[in-house]
């Protein structure tokens, strides 16, 4: 059967230009100018980037698995209550997908690869609303419920979205229009300077993380006396946060594979243990939140903020319209490009994406 459908071939770092290159990656990539199908082939092949997206392809369905339980088993839309688990679950189910989508198409032409990537960006920003949605719902501490913080703490999740969407895009190809357009010509951040434009992709993420988890990690860690939340669901938190410096040390670090250029290009690389580790680290936080909703549900009924249209669905929607807002700009001027300037770049590899992008 496998001798019927022939695989594409696979290419070495100096084979292919340098918009695809992962640090610290000899071996195992893909055409830069794959079609649709050969993409698609690619996730029965071996290639860099094969466990990527099975890392994030299989959890989206574990986490549908259970989006769709809730709904099924709590009727969960007679009880805005449930609303907050429903819009994080649904995040969760996004991000992974978004994540391997970009995976798989990525090598289509440069220009897919950037908007791939934007999505996936998109998506995740989106993830850290359904975050703050679900914490602001369930895991506030008893103290600081309804204070001023909890009140502004949804439109600021939302503000940041925006802020983590749009800098991330921007540490690709700088700004739409004014450091890029068609034929990407004053390309900035990513060919120029990689570590700026990795640790901007790094602030992007870490930073709407860290203000999700302000009112968690003040529970968890430094809060003391009356109005804690001190309760069993706290060392699922603690399994979640662990996970979640793991995930950010491997994206930040390229570890192992910095260590020993070449030896994980296929299996155990750090975007791979990057992904294991997120999908882990969600998979505790959906657990430890489910849990603080079901124990403290009588008292955050009597005391909390009650879950509204506009502090839980409203904000999902204005943060995918304002998210893809964000997304269509940076991808707008790569869309734009003339079809013929591609048609002409030819079919080995090197010169195939030189035209869309000068740092091949
Ligand atoms: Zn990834």
């Amino acid at each position: 059967m496998l001798s019927l459908i022939r695989l594409p071939r696979v290419f070495t770092i100096n084979q292919v230009p340098k918009v695809f290159h992962e640090d610290s990656i000899i071996s195992g990539y893909r055409h830069p100018r794959s079609s649709a199908t050969d993409c698609i082939l690619s996730l029965f092949q071996l290639t860099n980037e094969t466990l990527n997206i099975w890392t994030h392809f299989l959890p989206t369905w574990y986490f549908l698995w259970k989006l769709v339980m809730v709904v099924l088993m709590q009727a969960a839309w007679q009880d805005s209550f449930t609303w907050p688990l429903l819009i994080f679950l649904f995040s969760c189910c996004i991000y992974p997908l978004a994540s391997s989508c970009a995976h798989t198409f990525s090598t289509m032409s440069a220009r897919a690869r950037h908007i791939c990537f934007f999505f996936d960006y998109g998506a995740l920003s989106f993830y850290s609303l359904g975050s703050a949605i679900i914490y602001s719902a369930y895991i506030f501490p008893d103290k600081w419920v309804n204070g001023f913080f909890h009140q502004s703490y949804i439109p600021i999740a939302v503000f940041n979205t925006v802020i983590c969407t749009g800098l991330a895009c921007y540490s690709r190809l700088g700004l739409p229009f004014l450091q890029y357009n068609h034929d990407i010509v004053k390309r900035f951040p990513e060919c120029q300077s990689p570590r700026f434009s990795k640790f901007l992709r790094v602030v992007a993420f870490a930073y709407p993380y860290l203000f999700d988890n302000i009112p968690l990690f003040y529970r968890v860690f430094l809060c003391e006396g009356e109005g804690c939340t001190d309760n069993d669901t706290n060392i699922l938190h603690y399994n979640h946060i662990a996970l979640a410096f793991l995930t950010g040390f491997l994206f930040a670090t390229h570890l192992p594979e910095r260590l020993a250029p070449g030896s994980f290009d296929y299996i155990g690389h750090s975007h791979q243990l990057f992904h294991v580790c997120g999908v882990l680290g969600t998979h505790f936080q959906m657990k430890a939140v489910e849990q603080d909703m079901v124990t403290r549900r009588p008292w955050l009924l009597e005391h909390s903020i009650p879950v509204t249209f506009s502090n839980s669905v409203g904000a999902a929607l204005l943060c995918l319209v304002l998210n893809l807002t964000i997304i269509i700009l940076f991808s707008l001027p790569l869309l734009s490009a003339p079809v013929c300037q591609e048609k002409k770049c030819g079919k080995s590899p090197k010169k195939a994406s030189a035209k869309v992008c000068p740092c091949c």
